[in-house]
This record gives structure tokens, sequence and C-alpha cells, in this order.
């Protein structure tokens, strides 16, 4: 499973520092009886925003009587169980919603972020999963996000900045496996893609 590595830097400070050399685990976040062996497990690979290079991710192992779990530690810039960073995940949405799927989808197609697939359909079903993400959100961060539009745009206004998808796994942390899957925010199964 992936948790997030609670650091507030940004991509080049993470990977330049190889700062998953500092990432740590005091508790096991898929066990609270406290009966884990925690252990480092290496790192694995994992494309850098610009979808070619690739930085490292650290991971752990909890050992227990009943089995193992690995646990990686995915710093926040990145998106969760998808390539790419949640930025970029928000901005393809924040378009979308300006320009309408099909316009948005045709501009990323002349410049494609991190190579992932770029039809009206993929643009479409990735705004309607970020919407169902963001009524959750905004229903936790009421005083915040009262009387908003669920929209990524209209959130970003009410928050007064460009980093929404950021600011939600901050504000959320603790509650964001209740957010689901789809928004990339949350924990889940790790991709890696390779291990060494
Ligand atoms: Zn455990």
């Amino acid at each position: 499973m992936q948790t997030s590595f609670q650091n507030d830097c940004s991509y080049e400070e993470y990977h330049s520092n190889k700062l998953w050399r500092q990432a740590s685990l005091k508790k096991c976040p898929v066990h609270s009886d406290g009966q884990c062996r925690l252990e480092r497990h290496g790192t694995y690979e994992r494309y850098a925003p610009d979808g070619q290079n690739k930085t490292r991710i650290a991971r752990f192992i909890c050992r227990r009587d009943e089995g193992t779990v690995t646990i990686s530690l995915l710093p926040q810039f990145f998106a969760a169980q998808h390539p790419g960073t949640l930025q970029e995940f928000e901005d393809q949405v924040a378009a979308a919603e300006k320009l309408g799927a099909g316009k948005a989808a045709e501009q990323f197609r002349s410049s494609p972020p991190n190579g992932q697939r770029q039809s009206d359909w993929w643009l479409r079903r990735r705004m309607k999963r970020l919407h169902r993400t963001l009524a959750v959100a905004k229903e936790r961060l009421i005083e915040m996000f009262q009387g908003c539009e669920v929209t990524v745009t209209a959130m970003r206004r009410a928050l007064g900045k460009n980093d929404l998808l950021l600011y939600l796994r901050r504000q959320l942390h603790g509650s964001l496996k209740e957010l689901g899957s789809p928004d990339r925010l949350c924990c889940g199964r790790p991709r890696p893609i390779s291990s060494e």
C-alpha cells in the first residue's frame, strides 16, 4: 500500500537531496495493535514529473506472524496509484472545466503530460471522478468551501491558491481513505516500475 511521506518539498528538492533516504515510518498504517515489526525495505523507481527521468520511493515492510505487507512512502506532490503529479491532474481537470473536455484534450494531445492517454473520454472520466472527490472534500471543509460550486475552478478561487489538491491532501490527511481511490490523493497499491 501507499501512504504519504509528510514533507513539504518540491519534486526538485526531493530528487536532488535524495529525500527518500529520510523517509521514516513510526507507526504501521495498516495495523493499529502495535504488534508490527517495521523495517526499511529498499526503494522502487517511479517516473519523475517529466515522464522520462526516474526518481525513487522509499519502501517499508511490516512483518507479522500472519504475513507481510509492504508500504511505500509517496511524497505529497505525487498522485497516488497513477503516474504524474497531483498538480498535473488538477491542471488537466481545470482546463477541461474551462474549455470543455474536447478542446482541453486536443490541447493536451499537442503537448502530452507524462505520456498519458489524451482522449476526450479519458479527460471526462478524470473530471467526473475528481468532482466526486471534491464533493466529499467540500463537506469535510465546509467552512472554507461554503456555497462554493464543486469544481476545481471554484474551489481554487475560494482557496485563493492553484494547488487545491495538495491543500486537500494535507488538510484531510487521516481521513483520505474515505475519499476513495480514484482521486489520486489516497492510499492504495503502488505500481512499481522495478524493484531493487
Ligand atoms: Zn503492520
